[in-house]
């Protein structure tokens, strides 16, 4: 057996007739010294959510995919081992005979082994595809369990590390304890009518305006207004997507009708859709409910995001996927990838399936909210009122000097320069340019986690400063909060040491922090504020999320057509301006 991996054998535990099967990575310490599965810190908590769900831990079969210990509870080096293939292949056997209802798989790897879901990137590193995948209502992609429910969650131990999780786990499971009185995966049916034209394009504009309630959802192209499509949902199973073109008069006519109707619309972040539509000459009327506001009146401390809502609120399994493109969450999609013709039919299919779920949620909501306290409701009102303000806000942009504005870059670049020459001469590398931006190669970058992470922690000796990475392991960090802890240790030295020496060394410690530091400041700055694009009509424009924050604050960004900046975070510090 490889070093990599402890000779001592943790089994699984439960029955072996049990409905339901829970599947970890491996054990751990506290697991094997006891011999047995999930009963550390994440076993407890595991027990835990199970137990509030009605579900005793006598009754769920336990099981790992490896049942031996990886060094440093490392799962990765377990991967493409004879160990963990063989320990797999037991345990495809098992299920197989065990044959349960559901499949629980905790976390990245268990999905992965189970269902190959998941993106699993180079070197066999997954990358977030559990808070995707989770909640998810799947089949096992596995011989001889295909007729088996997989239903992943996040691990328990990332529950621990990040309590904000639990809730999402807890529903999570409260769903595998319902799902265990069925096989069938029960999903959602719906229809999806693509791109109707001529007669039958009127003929669902009519139809749609039957409808005593509409959820809407637009994609576009990225960074610019250009509508790709428009979808309409009048029930959750019905949604129908109409492919843009704005030489279309008989579209444009319908589109028209739809949207300038008294019927009621639904969107889910409608401060994006009804933006982009107003620029291609479309008002909505009767904006009457945004799910993304009903979700942070009732859970503000839930994450808000369309895919989320549907994971816990719908058996839609995820989707945002389907359709590949590096930003799906933005609704927004590159020129080259729409010109695509079969892209582009996936994309109208995704689209009715954003107003499809869109409408499902809404409905969910309006209960919730009619039934919940009354604040809610009053709550809710007042985040739509304010939609229309932030809209006008958005629209009118502030008009920017840009002579003024090109001033204040160029002495923010010339400060720049000063104090990364300064860095550059600390650290023994005066011939490097130091120009803003800086091609030389030579200058300390100082946004550079390896090299600054060289600096402070190998050349200048500082004490290191750690973080958990999301596998729940301690990393080194050189971010902003481990540099100000820095800062106190140096300033702690130069007021206390009493050799000069020793306190010229701590000082010239203390100045690559700071100037680490200010560097990183005026380099965003730079970035975010002042190497920004403006609006034609030389405005800067905001995009305002209401109900943005946790704390019912508004957030912003930059514009819908990536102009502009965030307009709520202008930096106050001042710079000094050559007249
Ligand atoms: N984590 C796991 O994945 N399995 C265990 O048995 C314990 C912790």
């Amino acid at each position: 057996m490889s070093f990599n991996i402890s000779p001592i054998r943790v089994d699984g535990e439960g029955p072996l007739d049990a409905n339901l099967v829970c599947i970890g990575e491996a054990p751990g310490v506290t697991e094997e010294k006891e011999g047995r599965p999930f009963v550390g810190e994440s076993g407890n908590k595991l027990e835990a959510v199970l137990r509030r769900n009605g579900l005793e831990r006598a009754e769920v079969r336990l099981e790992n995919l490896s049942p031996y210990r990886p060094k440093g509870n490392r799962f990765e080096l377990l991967l493409g081992t004879p160990e963990l293939a063989t320990s797999v292949q037991e345990l495809y056997a098992r299920l197989r005979s065990i044959n349960p209802t559901v499949i629980c798989t905790l976390g990245n790897w268990p999905t992965w082994f189970f269902t190959g879901k998941g993106k699993v990137q180079k070197k066999n590193k997954t990358v977030s595809g559990i808070l995707n995948w989770r909640g998810s209502i799947l089949r096992a992609n596995v011989e001889g369990l295909d007729h088996i429910k997989v239903i992943p969650t996040i691990h328990p131990a990332a529950i621990l590390r990040d309590p904000v999780l639990y809730p999402t786990f807890d529903q999570d499971i409260k769903r595998v304890k319902a799902d265990l009185e069925f096989r069938e995966l029960r999903l959602p049916e719906r229809q999806f009518v693509i791109a109707p034209k001529g007669a039958e394009l009127e003929q669902w504009t009519n139809t749609l305006l039957t409808a005593t309630k509409l959820a809407v959802d637009i994609e576009n192209v990225k960074d610019t207004s250009r509508l790709l499509c428009v979808g309409f949902a009048m029930s959750s199973q019905l949604g129908v997507c109409f492919e843009y073109d704005e030489h279309d008069p008989l579209l444009r006519d319908c589109l028209y009708r739809l949207l300038s109707s008294p019927i009621p619309k639904v969107f889910h972040f409608g401060t994006h859709d009804t933006e982009i539509l107003r620029l291609n000459g479309y008002s909505v009327n009767n904006y009457a409910w945004d799910t993304l506001l009903s979700q942070h009146v009732m859970w503000p401390e839930l994450p808000r995001s369309l895919a989320y809502l549907t994971s816990i609120l719908t058996r839609e399994p995820y989707y945002k996927d389907e359709v590949k493109e590096e930003d799906s969450d933005t609704k927004a999609w590159s020129a080259v990838w729409a010109a695509k013709r079969d892209k582009r039919q996936k994309l109208y299919s995704y689209n009715c399936k954003d107003t499809c779920c869109t409408y499902e949620i809404s409905d969910i909501h309006e209960r919730e909210i009619a039934e919940g306290p009354a604040a809610w409701k009053r709550f809710l009102e007042f985040e739509m009122s304010m939609l229309e303000p932030f809209h006008a806000i958005m629209q009118a942009g502030m008009l920017v000097d840009e002579i003024r504005m090109a001033e204040i870059r160029n002495a923010v670049e010339a400060r720049l320069a000063e104090q990364q020459a300064a860095l550059n001469t600390l650290l023994g590398v005066p011939e490097a340019c130091a120009k803003r931006p800086c091609r030389c190669g030579k200058c300390i970058n100082v946004n550079s986690p390896k090299q600054i992470s060289a600096i402070l922690y190998d050349a200048l000796a500082l004490p290191k400063r750690t973080k958990r990475g999301s596998d729940g392991e301690s990393k080194v960090t050189t971010e902003e909060h481990a540099l100000v802890s820095l800062i106190a240790v140096c300033k702690e030295k130069v007021d206390t040491l009493v050799r000069p020496q020793y306190i010229a060394e701590w000082k010239k410690k203390l100045l690559v922090v700071k100037l680490i530091i200010l560097i990183r400041g005026g380099r965003k700055m730079k970035s975010s504020y002042l190497d920004i694009r403006i609006s034609d009509d030389k405005r800067l424009r905001s995009r305002y999320k209401v109900g943005g924050t946790e704390t019912g604050r508004s957030s912003a960004e930059k514009y819908v057509d990536n102009t502009g900046a965030n307009g709520q975070t202008f930096p106050r510090g001042g710079v000094e301006v050559a007249t």
